[in-house]
């Protein structure tokens, strides 16, 4: 079979009055030669590495809440040389590209580009770790790395470093970062963990940034620096660049390590936990972001719906009250890990319990000390604290998405808010009216850092279930635009919704947007790298937004 397949108008079809609004190509001057490009990138890659469009196993998002897309094409190169070879080969063709390192975007767009049109550049053959420091603590690695390989690779080479992993272990440790993504640990914020970025240009050229411009400089990846502007942020959550290498800072391996847990018996004392867990955490009291659930999210970390409750729209008040009794646990349920010394990590539970020491507030927590004078071993920590907090990566999480079906998705909302406690609690009200009127079960997941809160509130449905798709489809709009009026915005969105949420950051005219705007044309004029990403795009799509 020739893998080289292009339909002839894979132009998207969408099925009702509130899908997104794409740009359009225009069919009398069509703007890429993609039969061209995808023959001539079976040359450079070999034809196996190059995705037909339409093809079943074409690029998608697993979790369309709006149906009608049809698989992307996309071209997987193996080197930096072939990467920027395709890059040369799209801007002669005029082809758009979209990039992913592992393309488990979930909840975001998964592996599917903005447009149908647009060739994905999926990295996840790149996947070799490059150099790990174990006495400064850094890797330097390529997109395909996952976490699972990082954490692997340090384990069975028995180096003491701690690896800070999101809620799924399969996903690119560049690509998380570089889309701003977060893991659990005092590393968990991982954009903030990039040093030093190695990125193919929109013409194809190779650039690296800050310290490692340097030729053969040991300061490449320990310094975040250069030498004039840090250019390293205009590469994330950005369509200026393809990032072919970066390193990454790693966390020490700590002698001790505390799994603890603070659980809230009134669903009314929401503002107390969030102020004195923020206040802590700006003291450097906790070192992690603190993950504050509540009953729902509980339920749906153990099981299906069903198990819980059967009957149509929002599980009751009463029934909720019901299931934390049942599940032993809080309204709210706030879990944290320490790190570190001994000595220290006792004084940091003391300072914890004493904030906490509240009617109707519990704190738990479990010390890991290792043995015989040496570190706490992975050996010492039971399953049941062998979690995300732990370094430990993992699947498990992606079972919750079967809540309503077997065949389940969802769509994430995660704006973000002040860490103020009073106005979390209001929100949280606003929000939780919104999903009784449209009949869904409100999952909450706090991750609470030192001055905001990213308030992660999850849709699942069922994939193709129209019925329920158009009731998620309004929730999501109506919790935006509520988010929207308190002058929150999410840290990062879904391929569907990067235009309307770029169109928030409304100062001046849309200035920053307009700055973005100029910069993707002087470095990419050609509108060649993931054009739309985050609502930027290049002049030749503009005027069609
Ligand atoms: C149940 C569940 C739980 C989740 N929990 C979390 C969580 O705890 N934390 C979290 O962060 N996410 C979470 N997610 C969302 C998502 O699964 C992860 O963020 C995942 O790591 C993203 O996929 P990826 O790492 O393969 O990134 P990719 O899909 O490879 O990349 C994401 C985006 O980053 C950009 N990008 C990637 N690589 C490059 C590159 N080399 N050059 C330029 N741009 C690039 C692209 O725009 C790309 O679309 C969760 C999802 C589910 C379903």
């Amino acid at each position: 079979m020739d893998p080289v397949r292009v339909i002839a108008d894979p132009r998207i079809v969408i099925g009702d009055g509130t899908a997104p609004r794409l740009p359009r190509t225009r069919s009398d001057h069509p703007m890429s030669d993609l039969e061209t490009f995808l023959s001539r990138a079976a040359e450079i890659l070999g034809a196996e590495h190059v995705i037909a469009y339409g093809d079943g196993d074409g690029y998608v998002d697993p979790y369309p809440l709006h149906t009608g897309r049809p698989p992307a094409a996309g071209v997987r190169p193996g080197s930096v040389e072939e990467v920027q070879a395709i890059v040369r080969l799209a801007n002669e063709t005029g082809t758009p590209l979209w990039t992913f390192s592992r393309g488990k975007n979930l909840g975001y767009g998964g592996s599917s580009p903005r447009l149908p049109e647009q060739v994905v550049v999926d990295l996840s053959r790149m996947n070799r770790i490059h150099e790990v420091d174990p006495e400064l603590a850094y890797a330097v690695v390529e997109p395909g790395v996952t976490f699972f390989n990082l954490f692997d690779h340090i384990q069975e080479n028995g180096l003491p470093l701690f690896v800070s992993v999101p809620a799924l272990g399969w996903g690119s440790v560049l690509g998380n970062a570089l889309d701003r993504g977060y893991g659990m640990s005092p590393y968990g914020d991982h954009v903030q963990q990039l040093c030093g970025l190695e990125v193919v240009l929109p013409d194809g050229s190779l650039m690296r940034t800050g310290m490692w411009a340097l030729e053969d400089s040991p300061l490449s990846n320990i310094f975040k620096g250069g030498f004039g502007p840090n250019v390293d942020q205009l590469f994330t959550q950005s369509g200026l660049g393809i990032v072919v290498r970066a390193g990454i800072w790693l966390m020490p391996w700590p002698e001790t390590f505390v799994s603890g847990d603070i659980t809230v018996d009134r669903v009314e004392d929401l503002p107390e936990l969030i102020d004195r867990i923020a206040d802590l955490r700006r003291r450097e009291v906790f070192q992690n972001n603190c993950l504050v659930g509540n009953v729902v999210r509980a339920a749906i970390m153990r099981g299906r719906r069903k198990d819980f409750y059967e009957g149509e729209g929002t599980i009751p008040d009463e029934r909720v009250e019901e299931m934390k009794e049942e599940m032993g646990i809080g309204h709210w349920n706030a879990r944290f890990a320490l790190y570190g010394d001994a000595g220290m990590i006792r004084e940091r539970l003391r300072i914890i319990e004493e904030a906490f020491d509240l009617p109707g507030f519990t704190v738990k927590s479990r010390v890991y000390e290792g043995r015989d004078g040496a570190p706490v071993s992975y050996d010492d920590i039971p399953e049941i604290d062998k979690t995300t907090m732990a370094g430990v990566p993992t699947l498990k999480p992606l079972e919750t998405i079967g809540w309503y079906a077997e065949d389940g998705g969802h769509i994430d909302i995660a704006p973000l808010v002040p860490a103020r406690g009073a106005e979390v609690l209001d929100f949280y009200s606003e929000v939780k009216e919104l999903y009784t009127k449209h009949g869904f079960d409100l999952y909450i997941g706090y991750h609470v850092y030192a001055r905001h809160l990213v308030h992660v509130t999850m849709i699942f449905f069922e994939n193709g279930n129209e019925e329920q798709l158009a009731r998620a489809r309004a929730l999501y709009s109506e919790v935006r635009e509520a988010a929207a009026r308190r002058g929150y915005t999410p840290y990062r969105g879904h391929i569907d919704n990067m235009d309307e949420i770029a169109a928030e950051f409304s100062f001046n005219d849309h200035a920053a947007l307009r700055f973005q705007e100029r910069l993707k044309d002087a470095l990419d004029p050609n509108g060649i790298l993931s054009p739309g990403k985050q609502g930027v795009w290049p002049a030749r799509f503009r005027d069609e937004r």
